[in-house]
């Protein structure tokens, strides 16, 4: 099957590779030297302009919000072929899908929003959990490449309704994130070592994917990775945020979260990881996770 990929950066780029095995793959990015690098490292074809795109029989985009994906649809809408299947793995915004979904079925394209969970080490490893957006034929047509790409894909409901899952489930790790380093830096203060507080933690009913896997080894062993930037991070809040405020929704909890998170990204900068919040809860605290 010929495929288009559109977007190669943390995600994209392992992503891209994996399909590739299976797939003949045309690829494109904005800054094309990364299109080349995947091209020449993987056997994918370097898209010299993003037209060529439009002949492919599905296009896939990973970008980081809808906004550059409504871009990328605009720019192809004059070529594209009734039939084509657009799958978007952003994490976007499901009012946003849901408009693009009704633009591209005017031209004969089936949409479906296919955001993913798991990090850059469940891209790599082909482990991604996918929650899908889209008619039942729609999802059924993407399912087998999802599966090249994930272990766990779930249809959610109609279009729209993986993108609101995913800035969902983001959020309640955002909250977690910050609640368990608060805890931390408190345990600290009160003069029980980090490691041994997270020990407790990671034994008992408090322990999350944060405590088990993201927080050691930046708050123990001092090293801070960019997994995920902490503009995405706020980006998939924010969307959250707005859900609620259609659904005329009391969510308190997910409004101080987005608050805590944009003030972090404010003072961190675009190119901060998510897990950099612990920075900001140390400085409010006039302390260090040393
Ligand atoms: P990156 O910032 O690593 O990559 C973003 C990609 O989008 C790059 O290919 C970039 O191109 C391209 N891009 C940015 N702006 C534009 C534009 N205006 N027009 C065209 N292309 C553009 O992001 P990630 O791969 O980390 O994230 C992608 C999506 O996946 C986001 O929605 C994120 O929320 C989500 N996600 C990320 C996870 C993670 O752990 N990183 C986990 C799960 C979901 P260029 O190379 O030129 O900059």
């Amino acid at each position: 099957m010929k495929i288009a990929f559109i977007g190669l950066g943390a995600m994209g780029f392992p992503m891209a590779r994996h399909l590739s095995k299976h797939h003949q793959l045309i690829v494109w990015n904005r800054t094309r030297s990364k299109a080349e690098r995947h091209a020449s490292e993987h056997g994918t074809a370097a898209a010299s302009e993003l037209a060529e795109c439009a002949a492919a029989e599905v296009i896939i985009t990973m970008l980081p919000t809808s906004r550059e994906v409504d871009e990328i649809v605009d720019k192809l809408m004059p070529d594209l072929r009734a039939g084509t299947l657009w799958i978007d793995a952003t994490s976007g915004d499901p009012n946003v899908s849901r408009l693009t979904a009704v633009r591209l079925a005017a031209r004969g394209v089936a949409f479906v929003d296919a955001p993913v969970t798991g990090a850059t080490v469940g891209a790599e490893n082909a482990t991604l959990t996918i929650m899908v957006g889209g008619a039942p034929e729609d999802f059924a047509r993407a399912l087998p490449l999802l599966q090249i790409c994930g272990k766990k894909i779930i249809h959610v409901g109609p279009v729209g309704a993986g993108h609101a899952i995913k800035v969902l489930t983001n959020s309640v790790m955002g909250a977690t994130v910050w609640i368990t380093c608060e805890c931390l830096l408190l345990a600290k203060r009160f003069g029980i070592d980090i490691k041994t507080a997270l020990e407790v933690t990671n034994a008992g009913s408090g322990r999350s994917n944060a405590s088990e896997n993201l927080l050691p080894m930046r708050l123990i062993e001092g090293k801070w990775p960019l997994v995920f930037k902490l503009l995405h991070h706020d980006k998939d809040i924010r969307i959250a945020s707005t859900i609620a405020h259609q659904q005329h929704a009391s969510t308190p909890m997910l409004a101080l979260t987005q608050h805590l998170f944009t003030a972090s990204l404010n003072q961190l900068g675009d190119q901060a990881d998510y897990i950099e919040v612990a920075k900001v809860i140390a400085e409010m605290n006039n302390a260090t996770w040393e």
